[in-house]
């Protein structure tokens, strides 16, 4: 995350912050705008609900408070107007820890420790590593492609394998809510290419919720089941797309389909562009 340190601690049991299973959305955002303490407004009238099951894309250019959103719905930041409401573990109790999966665009791994002590970080924060646990992070790790790294160390992995292990550490605890902050705008085409595969098998066979924030149009299509996309800083939402087309997306990229949804997307997006500079 860039910028100054935001002024408020993180606290995922804030009032708002609260669980609710069911069949309302798992996230609900009315009214949101955040003015950071320099006086610089990020956010302004953000509307948002997410059902569960989603797969929603934030699609906005660099600077538009998608970062800060996300902090916002992970319980890291508070909005200064507005309410936030994320639904998740039993009714009206703070959100049990694990619930909530984040992937930062930088991997984050401790240059120290191998591949299955990265990923078991949130097991050992939480002071509980057992059988089980280590069970759960052998099969994430299964899960990103890593089986038979386990013991290897961030500096003998490539780009790719750095961001696997970020993932399969939010996978680990089976997160309902996964949020993922461009978690692959550093990595070449190729291995971009492959993780978004990848991470679209994770959520057909897992069915996690899933905030990805993205500046691609053409990631944003292929991964999504719907976009928002947001306007230049003080970002707001100016358009919120369905994706039409059909799972598995493997084949889609040269789909007619896919194509013109990009073009729906682009032009979107160029609008909002467009009167932010008038
Ligand atoms: P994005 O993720 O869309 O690139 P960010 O959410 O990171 O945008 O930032 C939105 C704006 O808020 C930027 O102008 C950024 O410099 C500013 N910003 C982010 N965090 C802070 C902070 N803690 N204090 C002050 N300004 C911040
Ligand atoms: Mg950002």
């Amino acid at each position: 995350m860039r910028g100054l340190p935001d002024p408020t601690p993180p606290n995922l049991s804030l009032p708002d912050v609260v669980g609710s299973a069911g069949t309302e959305p798992i996230v609900q955002l009315h009214g949101v705008g955040k003015r950071f303490a320099s006086g610089l407004e990020a956010l302004d009238g953000i509307e948002l609900s997410v059902a569960r099951g989603e797969f929603l894309s934030l699609l906005g250019p660099s600077g538009c408070g998608k970062s800060t959103l996300l902090r916002i719905i992970a319980g890291l930041s508070e909005p200064t107007r507005g309410t936030c409401r994320v639904s998740l573990g039993e009714p009206g109790k703070p959100i049990p820890s694990g619930r909530i999966g984040f992937v930062f665009q930088d991997p984050t791994l401790m240059p120290w420790s191998n591949v299955a002590a990265n990923a078991e970080l949130p097991f050992r924060i939480a002071g509980r590593v057992g059988a089980e646990e280590r069970d759960r992070v052998a099969a994430a790790l299964r899960a990103v492609g890593l089986a038979g790294f386990e013991g290897a160390y961030p500096h003998q992995l490539s780009g790719g394998m750095r961001m696997r292990v970020s993932i399969a550490r939010a996978l680990v605890t089976d997160p309902e809510l996964l949020l993922l902050d461009e978690p692959f705008a550093a990595l070449d085409e190729i291995t971009r290419l492959a993780l978004n595969d990848d991470l679209l098998r994770l959520w057909e066979t897992r069915r996690p919720t899933v905030l990805f924030v993205t500046h691609s149009v053409f990631e944003s299509v292929y991964l999504s089941t719907r976009i928002a996309v947001m306007s230049p800083r003080p970002g707001h939402i100016v358009a919120d797309l369905p994706v039409a087309l059909p799972h598995p997306r493997e084949g889609a990229r040269t789909s007619p389909g896919y194509a013109a949804m990009c073009e729906t997307v682009s032009g979107a997006l160029g609008m909002a562009m467009t009167d932010a500079r008038t």
